[in-house]
């Protein structure tokens, strides 16, 4: 069973199952809303994830009409997205699962866009956008 909760303790939830994707985004809107050089997620089925507490505490912005991110209006952890064209599934944001849970092997999306200062050597196939474009 996997774990996660947000930086100030309200959101906390689990993951009754696999982690069934593990990719790295690339993309200019996961590195702003991340603050990072990239976003991690792991995907999973969305039954299989449940909120122990803090649903209340969650906002959600849209960052296209497509991508819902949903994250802690208190602290501001990136929880998760939701992609409209997926409903059966979660990208869950790798930053707030707690431990290190098995993962499948990485892969990094829209490196067209990564930042131009951080070199990634790491291993993974690399896609320009999507693994399908
Ligand atoms: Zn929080
Ligand atoms: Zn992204």
């Amino acid at each position: 069973m996997i774990s996660g909760r947000c930086e100030c303790h309200r959101v906390r939830f689990q993951i009754d199952g696999e982690i069934n994707d593990y990719s790295h985004c690339h993309c200019s809107q996961c590195r702003r809303l991340h603050g990072a050089a990239f976003a991690s997620f792991a995907g999973v089925e969305r039954t299989a994830f449940r909120y122990l507490s803090g649903e209340s505490d969650i906002s959600s912005y849209a960052s296209s009409d497509s991508h819902q991110r949903l994250f802690c209006k208190h602290c501001g952890s990136n929880i998760l997205v939701e992609l409209s064209a997926e409903p059966d599934a979660l990208y869950v944001a790798m930053g707030v699962i707690e431990g290190n849970p098995k993962l499948p092997p990485a892969y990094h999306i829209f490196m067209g866009s990564k930042a131009p200062w951080y070199e990634f050597d790491n291993g993974g196939e690399q896609y320009d956008t999507f693994p399908d474009e």
